[in-house]
């Protein structure tokens, strides 16, 4: 048996070819130590537990050994970071042990992030001090538990070493996975090098690992060719993730285009947070002063950044370039549409609307239309009664949750949160629709159960658990949040202080990248 399962790992990715990656082994450290396990994740991906639980594993999650038959590597990217083109990226502080087979049938990538120095660090150091490292452990598995696309934690170790950024830290390292790593700025490096086989090597690649049916699908229905459906998947992914990230008021903070994976998931947990206080114009990454990457500037973000992958792919569309342009104009053309449309659904669920009660009765396309409409513009009004009243954003929904609980099942509603009298005609209206689509109080609360969480990684708890752990060797906090997190719908009064908002003192007003 090894480290990661009863088969070696896969090198599917090294073997597209030379230009994609440089061959690289981890750095030793001085003293690995493990800080969590995710066994349930392990499971998924068809890893055995007992075997990950050894000192060879530990070994082999620090980098201080890598396990007989398989081939590290960095991989190279590009891409344009806060609007501005870097022509060379990579993997400067990850390397790629290769891939499993998960019980999914999917291909998964489990890389070690902070493991030394690779040909892309640059001047960095290629190593994670260990705030980060929690910071992604956390917020990363809780974005899975609430049903959002993501890169996963397997594992999170201490080295034992130092890391100098502003101050002396301790270092760490996060083993990640993901369905892949490849991103909008791989494609970049290869078509700014006007290397258009290496990237129509990647498109066939990404098409078999990512998207076959789908892409299979789109051809037989419009027609089209491979490449033009693979930009319709992307599309389609990334403006639904970013939708989703909007429900539960996500912030990601660097979307930077070599930070966007085209297999749709969310990645790097720099400078990222979950909004408090209901303000569509926060940003929290410390570095972005133009507000670039504010919360409600995430949509058109997105669409700039799916543009770029268009761009690269142009080549392969067709044989002549206007052609070519004119079919990615009409796919970037229903970014937008599937934006909103998703953007509208899962707000109409926040507030109780399922999909089948507006489009009930057989009614006519143009009436599910105006039902949509009518929902989300209730949605809108209370978001700027929220941005007002600076309403905490996941309370908020919860609280209104609660509303239609019966009695005894309120723990938000004038416990945690008091709703303003200026919400008053707004909650009469609400209720009102809800009467006029057939909506019982019941089945609005249930469905509003499922979508509204009552925990979410709170950014001034993620800061206190990393300061314990970092100052006093105290993973308490780390623990207990992962923990709860795990199942953010459901609330637990032992586990109150989670669901709770920071004191005007604990706030956190910024967050740093993962350097
Ligand atoms: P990010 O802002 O986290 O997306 O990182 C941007 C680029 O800088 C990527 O190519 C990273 O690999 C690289 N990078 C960030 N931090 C370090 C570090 N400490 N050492 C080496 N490379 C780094
Ligand atoms: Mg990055």
């Amino acid at each position: 048996m090894t480290v990661f399962g009863a088969t070696p790992l896969h090198h599917s990715y090294r073997e597209l070819g030379e230009q994609f990656y440089s061959d690289q082994l981890p750095t030793p450290v001085a003293a690995p130590g493990l800080i969590r396990l995710n066994d349930a994740l392990a499971e998924q991906l068809n890893l055995s537990v007992a075997a990950l639980e050894t000192d060879e594993a530990l070994l082999a999650l620090a980098g201080n050994a890598v396990p007989e038959g398989i081939c590290p590597i960095a991989t190279v990217y590009a891409g344009h970071q806060f609007g501005g083109w870097n022509p060379q990226l990579g993997d400067g502080r990850a390397i790629l042990l290769g891939e499993v087979l998960a019980k999914d049938g999917k291909r998964y990538d489990i890389q070690l992030k902070g493991p030394g120095q690779t040909p892309y660090s640059r001047m960095g150091d290629g190593r994670s001090p260990l705030g980060p490292v929690l910071r992604e452990y956390i917020v990363s598995e809780a974005m899975a538990a609430l049903g959002i696309p993501t890169t996963r934690a397997l594992a999170a170790v201490t080295t034992g070493e130092i890391v100098f950024r502003e101050s002396a830290q301790p270092g760490a390292i996060l083993t990640r996975v993901a369905q892949s790593h490849i991103r909008i700025g791989t494609m970049q490096y290869f078509s700014a090098r006007d290397d258009v086989e290496s990237v129509q090597a990647l498109a066939d690649y990404v098409i078999e690992r990512h998207y076959q049916d789908a892409v299979e699908k789109i051809i037989k229905d419009t027609g089209t060719d491979p490449y033009s459906a693979l930009l319709t998947c992307v599309v389609e992914a990334q403006a639904r993730l970013i939708a989703q990230w909007m429900a539960v008021g996500f912030i990601h903070g660097v979307m930077n285009t070599d930070n966007m994976l085209l297999c749709g998931e969310t990645v790097d947990y720099g400078p990222c947070a979950f909004m408090d206080a209901y303000n569509p114009n926060k940003v929290f990454s410390s570095i972005d002063t133009q507000g670039r990457y504010a919360y409600a500037n995430q949509a058109e973000i997105g669409r700039w950044n799916v543009s770029w992958l268009a761009q690269a792919l142009l080549p392969l569309m067709a044989d002549e370039q206007d052609e070519a342009i004119s079919k990615a104009e009409v796919i970037l053309g229903n970014y937008i549409v599937i934006f909103t449309e998703t953007y509208q659904q899962l707000f109409a669920e926040k507030l109780g609307f399922a999909q089948s009660h507006l489009s009930e009765n057989n009614s006519s396309p143009n009436t599910v239309v105006e039902n949509n409409a009518e929902v989300h513009q209730l949605s809108v009004e209370l978001l700027q009664l929220m941005a007002t009243a600076k309403s905490d954003y996941t309370l908020t929904f919860r609280t209104l949750t609660d509303y239609l609980a019966p009695e005894g099942e309120r723990h938000f509603l004038n416990k945690l949160m008091t709703l303003p009298d200026t919400f008053q005609d707004w909650l009469q209206r609400w209720q009102a629709l809800l009467a006029k689509h057939n909506v019982d109080r019941a089945t609005a609360h249930t469905l509003m159960l499922n979508k509204n969480p009552s925990y979410i990684p709170r950014n001034h708890l993620i800061a206190a658990a990393i300061e314990q752990a970092s100052q006093h060797q105290d993973f308490g906090l780390f623990n207990q949040m992962v923990d709860v997190l795990a199942r953010p719908f459901e609330y637990r009064e032992e586990n109150k202080i989670f669901a709770m908002p920071p004191q005007p003192e604990e706030e956190v007003k910024q967050t740093f990248c993962g350097t």
